[in-house]
């Protein structure tokens, strides 16, 4: 997961603050000075790192402390509004013209960035909305560029429009807008050529396609993982293609995240979508208030619902809910929550963004290891309807009831409804959140 070491070590500098009563400007500077070095460790450019500093620290030095909040909250509130900022405050949108009129999306990027994965990612979540995109395979150097995107699009169920490798990609383009006229497809995006590394052939390609065509929207590929690099690689297509956006991939992998939160500081162009993983659907929208919240540690409760509510039924989702505000959150629903858990990717995934549990549970994925499931099935199956229902009825001559009928020993049963309180207790956390509609959830 992103940012794991950045998160731990801001943490850390605030669990010191919050253990003081009262705050010097000393202890103010010295968090700060922390902070500033957990920035530059995570990757972040030293240019935004100052200039992040300089804001923080303007707002910290002689802000007001709000009621309600101490000292060293009112620190983290800052810090945390400053990501914000630095992300871009707003949710930004691929922008789309409205109707049957045809929005040209063109990809660029460096080869290995993962254009070609998110370009098919890009149709299929424009497909989920309603839209009737066309695939154009404009990359006619790598081999087998060609195919990967005919294969993803299958899997998509887009449209992939090709004309081998013997077209030049302008040619290509120029047919594929046509066609999608004639069939009546409202996007078009262009998967085209990358490079290993930035060269004049590749920008004059891209610019003689832009020419050629009115591309509506540009939108710039780069891996998480190479850091500064994406960052670099993003300064110089801006500057010499134009971006409108840009889609960070391989943030699953990146520990370290500096690329997210230098990319809008330097390039001015904001980050659109985040991939996640390599299966096609492993596409997020980019929101830079939950980033933000997660960079904080403080989890990221909506994209847990969001996650949560793209697998599950919505009314699934709105019978679970139900079941936290009054409180009857029973051993069947925690059956179910697990194995939709286990759905969604494991639960480490799903417990990273909720507030507070971060860094705490690294190996969490073994709770629902295969086994294990099997064995909490057992025991959840021997209990009666009512024990199910009414868990606190649970009492030690019905424990060992339990236990006999799953095979298993009692200290498993009592780990088991220990495992149950807790997951109860944390699912209550959200009620509150679960019905919110995003936006700014500081909870400091
Ligand atoms: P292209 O040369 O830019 O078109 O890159 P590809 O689309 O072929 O992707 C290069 C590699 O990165 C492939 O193995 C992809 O599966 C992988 N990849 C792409 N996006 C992501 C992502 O968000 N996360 C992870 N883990 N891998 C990704």
């Amino acid at each position: 997961m992103a940012f794991e070491s950045l998160t731990d070590k801001l943490q850390n500098v605030f669990k010191n603050l919050r253990k003081k009563g009262r705050l010097t400007e000393a202890d103010v500077k010295a968090a700060l000075k922390e902070v500033k070095m957990a920035l530059l460790e995570a990757d972040v450019s030293f240019k935004v790192v100052k200039q992040f500093m300089k804001s923080v620290q303007e707002r910290a030095v002689g802000a007001d402390v709000m009621s309600g909040l101490n000292p060293g909250q009112m620190v983290i509130k800052i810090v945390n509004e400053e990501l914000v900022n630095l992300m871009g405050s707003e949710t930004a949108e691929l922008l789309l013209k409205p109707g049957s009129e045809i929005t040209v999306i063109m990809m660029v990027g460096l080869q290995g960035a993962g254009k070609t994965t998110t370009t098919a990612k890009l149709a299929g979540k424009l497909k989920s909305k309603g839209r009737k995109p066309l695939l154009a395979a404009c990359d006619v150097y790598r081999p087998a560029a060609i195919t990967q995107l005919q294969v993803n699009g299958e899997k998509q169920g887009v449209e992939v429009f090709s004309m081998g490798d013997k077209q030049n990609p302008v040619n290509i383009a120029k047919a594929a807008y046509e066609h999608a006229k004639k069939e009546k497809f409202n996007v078009l995006i262009l998967d085209t050529a990358g490079r290993l590394h930035i060269d004049e052939d590749m920008m004059k390609e891209l610019a003689d396609i832009k020419e050629a065509l009115e591309v509506d929207q540009t939108v710039l590929v780069v891996d998480a993982m190479t850091g500064q690099d994406a960052v670099n690689v993003a300064e110089t297509f801006g500057e010499k293609v134009g971006i409108d956006g840009v889609v960070l991939t391989k943030l699953d992998g990146d520990a370290r995240g500096g690329a997210a939160l230098s990319i809008r500081a330097i390039t001015g162009k904001p980050i659109l979508f985040v991939g996640m993983g390599e299966k096609l659907s492993d596409l997020e929208q980019f929101y830079p208030d939950r980033m933000a919240s997660r960079i904080l540690g403080m989890g990221d409760v909506m994209s847990l619902i969001e996650k949560a509510q793209a697998n599950l039924d919505e009314e699934k989702a709105k019978e679970m809910e139900q079941k936290f505000r009054k409180n009857s959150f029973g051993f069947d629903d925690y059956l179910e929550s697990m194995n939709q858990m286990k759905n969604m990717g494991g639960l480490s995934s799903v417990l990273n963004m909720i507030p507070g549990m971060g860094s705490q549970i690294k190996d969490i994925d073994s709770m629902v290891d295969e086994k294990d499931m099997a064995r909490k099935e057992a025991m959840i199956l021997s209990m009666t309807p009512r024990e199910r229902s009414h868990p606190e009825i649970l009492n030690p001559s019905r424990k060992a009831r339990i236990a006999k009928g799953a095979g298993v020993d009692m200290a498993e049963v009592n780990r088991l409804v220990k495992q149950f309180e807790q997951a109860k207790k944390m699912m209550k956390q959200m009620p509150g959140l679960m019905g919110g509609k995003g936006g700014k959830r500081g909870k400091f």
